[in-house]
C-alpha cells in the first residue's frame, strides 16, 4: 500500500509572509544500534560502531580519531572522553572556568590527534591502549570496559572525569585480532607479510624505537621485532597520537594478558627506573583496589623481574623511555586459567574489576604528579645484555625473581655475562598449569637460594641460579616461560 500524504503535515500557507519564512526543522538524530560491549567478544566493525555509537550519544565529551590504516585497510581508532572541556554543556560555571583552555577543530574535521592542552594543567591525560596481541581479547572487553564505564557511568565515575582527560585506544592490531577470532585463537602478531618470504607478522610490542636492536630478528618468532623501528602500520599510528601527546600524558596504561600483574619499567634493562617507589605505589594501589574489589591477587614489579626476562622494543618502555612520561604501566589481566580468551561469562567480571583498579591508579597518578619531575632525570640505563649471537630480545638468562625493588637500585647489571656452554635443546611438552608451577618452584628456589647467601636476588652469582632448565612454549635461549607471560 503505498503512503499517502497526511493533511497535518502540510502547512497552510496565509499570504506573503508566510511564504517568507521557511519551516523550522529539528536537527535530526542519527540512530546507531549499540552493540553488547559487557558481555561479547565484539569484531572490529562492532567495536568501531561502539565507538561511533558513543560519540553520537554524548557529542559534548566524546569525541573519536582514526590514527591510521592497517595492513588490511582496518582503522586504528581512538576515543577521546574530555569531561573538563568547554562544550560540555554539563559542566558547572565554576569547573568551566578551572578547565583548561581548549580549541575544538569542528566536528568533521579530519585531525589525526586530540587537541593538546597548554598551560599549567597540561599534564591530565591518561592513556589507555589494548588489543596489541591479536589473541589477547580479553585485554580489548577491558579497555570496552573503561570506555563503557567513563561514559554510559559517567556519573558514577564523575571524581576522575572532573580531573583527567581519558584517551582509549581498544584495538591497536585489529588484523591480527580478526585473524585470531576467525582463523587461529593463538595469532599474537600483526597480518602485514614480510617480502619474499613466507612468513607473516610482526609482534608490535617490540617495534617501537627503545632499544629496537636487542628484540629478535627472527620472522618465524612470536616476537619478530621487524625490519626497523615503526616498520609496521599499527606502531606508526599509535606513535601518531603518543608523540604529540606527549607534553599532555600523565598515565599510560598498556593491558595484556595474562599474567595477574602490574609491572613498570624497564623492559629492556633489569635497572630499576628513577622514580621506581612511585610506579610501585601507583601499582600497589591498583592491586589493593582490585584485592578489596573482589579478593584476586595481582603481583607488582618491574617489567623485567615479574617475566624474568629482557623486552626491548615495548611501547610501555617507549612511552616511559622516550616520550617521558611521568607513569607508566603493563597491566597483564587475570585469565591464567582461562587462557587469553576467557569465557564470555567472565567478560563483565574482569572488566569491573580492573576498571575499580584503573580507577583507583587514575586518581592515584594524579595525586602523584607533582612528585615526579622527569626533566631532571639522567640519561636511560643500558640494554641488558644478550647472548652473543642469539639476537633474541626474549632470551636471556635466569634472574631471581625480586619483591622488593630497593635493592635492585644497587644491583649491576652492566658486568659481562660469563658464556657457558650451549645444551642441546630438548623439547618436552607440558600443559600451562605445569609451567607455572614450575615457575613458582623455580623462584621459591631463587628466592631460598639469595636468602641463604644473604644476598639480593639481583645480586645472586649467575652460576647460584644455574642450571636455568628449560621450559617449553616459549623461545629463546634464558629460561621458558608460559606463552602468556612475556607481555
Ligand atoms: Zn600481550
Amino acid at each position: 500500500m503505498l503512503p499517502t500524504k497526511s493533511k497535518r503535515n502540510v502547512k497552510p500557507t496565509r499570504g506573503k509572509a508566510a511564504l517568507a519564512e521557511p519551516p523550522i526543522v529539528p536537527p535530526r538524530r542519527v540512530i546507531i544500534p549499540r552493540p553488547d560491549v559487557l558481555h561479547n567478544y565484539l569484531d572490529h566493525k562492532q567495536i568501531c560502531q561502539y565507538m561511533d555509537y558513543l560519540c553520537n550519544r554524548y557529542p559534548h565529551f566524546v569525541r573519536s580519531y582514526t590514527l591510521g590504516l592497517t595492513h588490511e585497510r582496518r582503522e586504528v581508532r581512538a576515543l577521546e572522553i574530555n569531561w573538563m572541556n568547554s562544550a560540555n554543556v554539563e559542566l558547572s560555571q565554576q569547573l568551566r572556568q578551572h578547565s583548561p583552555p581548549q580549541v575544538y577543530l569542528p566536528a568533521n574535521s579530519k585531525t589525526p590527534c586530540p587537541v593538546v592542552i597548554k598551560g599549567e594543567q597540561c599534564r591530565n591525560t591518561i592513556f589507555i591502549e589494548a588489543g596489541t596481541h591479536a589473541r589477547e581479547w580479553i585485554g580489548v572487553t577491558t579497555a570496552l570496559n573503561c570506555i563503557y564505564q567513563l561514559t554510559e557511568r559517567h556519573t558514577r565515575n564523575i571524581e576522575v572525569l572532573r580531573k583527567l582527560r581519558f584517551i582509549i585506544v581498544p584495538l591497536v592490531n585489529p588484523d591480527g585480532y580478526e585473524y585470531s577470532r576467525n582463523k587461529n585463537p593463538n595469532w599474537r602478531k600483526n597480518r602485514r607479510p614480510h617480502k619474499s618470504t613466507k612468513f607473516v607478522g610482526t609482534d608490535c610490542n617490540r617495534n617501537y624505537d627503545i632499544f629496537w636492536n636487542s628484540g629478535t630478528g627472527k620472522m618465524n618468532r612470536n616476537t619478530y621485532k621487524g625490519e626497523r623501528p615503526f616498520s609496521e602500520p599499527e606502531t606508526r599510528a599509535l606513535r601518531s597520537m603518543l608523540d604529540r601527546l606527549g607534553p599532555n600524558l600523565l598515565f599510560f596504561l598498556s593491558l595484556h594478558s595474562y599474567g595477574q600483574s602490574i609491572m613498570y619499567p624497564w623492559g629492556y634493562s633489569r635497572d630499576p627506573p628513577l622514580f621506581w617507589r612511585e610506579l610501585s605505589t601507583l601499582a600497589n594501589s591498583g592491586k589493593c583496589a582490585i584485592k578489596s574489589y573482589n579478593g584476586r591477587e595481582y603481583r607488582t614489579g618491574s617489567i623485567s623481574c615479574l617475566t624474568k626476562r629482557t623486552i626491548a622494543g615495548s611501547v610501555v618502555d617507549y612511552v616511559y623511555g622516550v616520550l617521558r612520561v611521568p607513569m607508566a604501566l603493563v597491566m597483564e589481566l587475570p585469565s591464567r586459567d582461562l587462557g587469553f580468551q576467557p569465557p564470555v561469562e567472565m567478560i563483565s567480571q574482569i572488566g569491573h574489576e580492573s576498571w575499580y583498579g584503573i580507577r583507583e591508579m587514575c586518581k592515584r597518578a594524579y595525586d602523584l604528579r607533582h612528585q615526579i619531575q622527569r626533566e631532571t632525570e639522567p640519561a636511560l640505563p643500558a640494554a641488558a645484555i644478550y647472548q652473543a649471537g642469539a639476537g633474541d630480545g626474549a632470551g636471556n638468562e635466569v634472574v631471581a625473581m625480586e619483591s622488593k625493588p630497593a635493592a635492585a637500585a644497587t644491583a649491576n647489571t652492566d658486568e659481562p655475562q660469563q658464556a657457558t656452554p650451549k645444551k642441546p635443546k630438548k623439547r618436552v611438552k607440558r600443559s600451562v598449569r605445569a609451567q607455572h608451577e614450575y615457575i613458582l618452584k623455580l623462584q621459591k628456589s631463587s628466592k631460598a637460594a639469595a636468602a641463604g647467601a644473604r644476598l639480593h636476588p639481583r645480586q645472586m652469582p649467575k652460576v647460584a641460579s644455574a642450571p636455568p632448565a628449560r621450559l617449553p612454549g616459549a623461545h629463546g635461549d634464558g629460561p621458558k616461560l608460559p606463552l602468556g607471560v612475556f607481555l
